[in-house]
Order: structure tokens, then sequence, then C-alpha cells
């Protein structure tokens, strides 16, 4: 009996397996058709969308990145060069609190695969993703973006680095957060230093 059961059940299925493949497009003839109509109307991402990078300042606007390469050392995609260099106060030369800086900063967006694996090794998180996605371009240079592009742009309250720490406060200070924005001085130290390097960059 069980065999006639089986029997008949293969039969039909046979019968009607060049049909059931037809189920899912016929279902979805009678849909409402959704038209996005980007670029002109564009959807929020989600907040924890994997877009464009983003090097993060300081509150005063030091400079996250501390030049460490971790970043590059975990991208899978070979994405990422990092040429860090030694703060120098002497020569007004400070770009982050502690011993290093990023000097050269790029990210080849032709190579990146947007995995996030680069912000999870940061260890100061100077490094994170925006909501941007909007990165296609029809030439290589372009899509390799350098540090001036991935800095994060200076918010009220922040001094364009270089510039000294602010007085008094350790590079642990930072990261505990108990830097709040540039101080009187640190802002009297960039009117002075910077007007005087882009003069000299003038009449170089
Ligand atoms: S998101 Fe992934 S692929 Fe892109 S730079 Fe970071 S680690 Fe590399
Ligand atoms: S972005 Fe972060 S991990 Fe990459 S070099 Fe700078 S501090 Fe290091």
């Amino acid at each position: 009996m069980a065999d006639k059961n089986d029997k008949q059940q293969g039969f039909l299925e046979e019968l009607f397996a060049p049909v059931a493949g037809f189920g899912v497009t016929f279902a979805t003839m009678f849909r409402t058709v959704t038209t996005e109509e980007y670029p002109e109307e564009k959807r929020p991402t989600q907040l924890r969308f994997h877009g464009r990078h983003q090097l993060n300042r300081h509150p005063d606007g030091l400079e996250k990145c501390v030049g460490c390469e971790l970043c590059a050392w975990a991208c899978p995609a070979d994405a990422i060069l990092v040429e860090g260099a030694d703060n120098n106060d002497a020569d007004g030369q400070r770009f982050s609190p502690g011993e290093r800086y990023g000097r050269v900063y790029q990210i080849n967006y032709l190579r990146c695969i947007f995995c996030g694996l680069c912000i999870e090794a940061c260890p100061t998180r100077a490094l994170t993703m925006t909501n941007e996605y909007e990165l296609a371009d029809d030439n290589r240079a372009d899509l390799i973006f350098t540090k001036d592009q991935l800095l994060a742009p200076l918010q009220s309250g922040m001094a364009p680095a270089p510039h000294p720490m602010v007085a008094g406060m350790d590079e642990k200070d930072y990261y505990k957060g108990a830097v709040t924005g540039a101080t009187p001085a640190q802002e009297e130290w960039v009117r002075e230093h910077h007007a005087s390097a882009d003069q000299e960059g003038q009449s170089a």
C-alpha cells in the first residue's frame, strides 16, 4: 500500500515539475512594482552601514591616528597604505598626542571590500566608516583616497594640526576624554605658526 502511494506522489511531482519553476515568476507578476528614483531620491542607509572611511580627530583638532599600521595589517584586500612618522614638538610638528602620527595614509577603493576589519583593528578609534556610499569613478587615481580626503573636517572648538597638546595633559588624558576642545594657548599657537608657514610657502 505504501509503495502504491509513493509511486503516485512521485508521478504527480514529475508531472508538475516543469511548471513549478514558474511559480515565483507568476507570483511576482502580481506584486506592486517599487521604482527607486535613485540618484534623485536617496534613501538613508542603515546606521551601521559600512561606507567610506574617516580618520577622526580629538576635540582639540589633533589627529587620533598614531601611524601604527594595524589597520593595514588587518586588511584582507591590501587596500591600506600607512607610513608613520615621529611627532616633533621642537619643530612644531605635532599632529597627534603621543609619539607617532600617520604621515601618509591611503585607502584604495578599487580594492576595498568594506568588510570593516580595519576599523576593528584600530586601537585608537581613529579609523571609522561613514554612511557615504557614492564612490564610483572612471579612473584609478581618483579612487585612491589620500589622508587629506579621509581626515574628518574640523568641528567648532578644534584647531588644525599641527599644534602642541593641551598643557598639562598627556596621551592617556586624550584617550580618557579629558580634552574637550582647543585651549586659547593652542589657538594662539596655530595663529602664529600657521600664518608664518603660509608666508614661507608663498615666498618660496
Ligand atoms: S573595509 Fe576591509 S577591505 Fe576595506 S580597507 Fe578596511 S579591512 Fe580593507
Ligand atoms: S588608523 Fe588606527 S590602526 Fe590605522 S595606523 Fe592609524 S591608529 Fe593605527
